[in-house]
């Protein structure tokens, strides 16, 4: 997915050119195998009926006021309803639903360039490629990201693998030639893939043999 700063809001969004969204209800999402940390407020704000839905929260989840099991059962969450759509939505409303269940199929990276947009291939709505682009969901992002809590950092320097890290500017670059290898579209699938892989591993390999710009131990 190729990556383009955007320069005219604080923070500095960094939208997914070729990636588009829209949510198409098949309620894939809430039948995965994730726990889902519900928030105090979401919890306290629920009906009894919902609320007794949720499980207490572990030892893992330590901010989380109780957890939702959404790969427990085939059924998926247990807050999903059988139309494939989440009660508590459909009940009090989006902003109703714990913080995970809005983002998703967002997630947000900072970078020392930007706040990096990532979107998740678990969504068919993702895969199907259609509705608005990630960058037209600016909105909806802007207001998630002031929401969050957690977010994921990267530094000046990407780990590459053990011991071997570059500087975030050489990372983009190898990310910038890796999707162009992948998306030559004179040659298929398969080829494109074992060319990419062929790519990675001959930058691990090589990788002590590369210049001081790209490499440091
Ligand atoms: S997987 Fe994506 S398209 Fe399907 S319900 Fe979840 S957010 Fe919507």
């Amino acid at each position: 997915m190729q990556l383009e700063n955007n320069h005219t809001d604080t923070p500095q969004f960094i939208f997914p050119t070729n990636a588009r969204y829209r949510c198409v209800g098949c309620g894939h999402c809430c039948r995965q195998q994730w726990v889902v940390e519900v928030e105090k407020e979401c919890r306290d704000a629920l009906p009894d009926d919902l609320k007794a839905k949720i499980e207490p929260s572990q030892q893992q989840y330590p901010e989380a006021a109780g957890i939702l099991k959404a790969g427990q059962s085939e059924a998926g969450c247990p807050l999903l309803d059988t139309d494939k759509l989440c009660v508590i939505h459909k009940r009090l409303g989006y902003d109703a639903k714990p913080f995970v269940c809005r983002a998703f199929p967002f997630r947000f990276i900072e970078t020392p360039r930007g706040v990096a947009v990532d979107v998740s291939f678990v969504c068919n709505g993702v895969l199907n490629n259609r509705g608005d682009s990630i960058e037209q969901h600016r909105p909806e992002i802007e207001k998630l990201y002031a929401g969050s809590t957690r977010r994921i950092k990267v530094g000046e320097r990407v780990l590459l693998k053990s011991k071997t890290s570059v500087t975030f500017d050489a990372y983009r670059l190898i990310e910038e030639s890796l999707l162009h290898i992948l998306s030559e579209r004179g040659h298929t699938v398969e080829d494109r893939l074992v060319a990419g892989n062929i790519f990675l591993c001959s930058l691990y390999t090589r990788s002590n043999c590369l210049s001081s710009m790209y490499v440091a131990a």
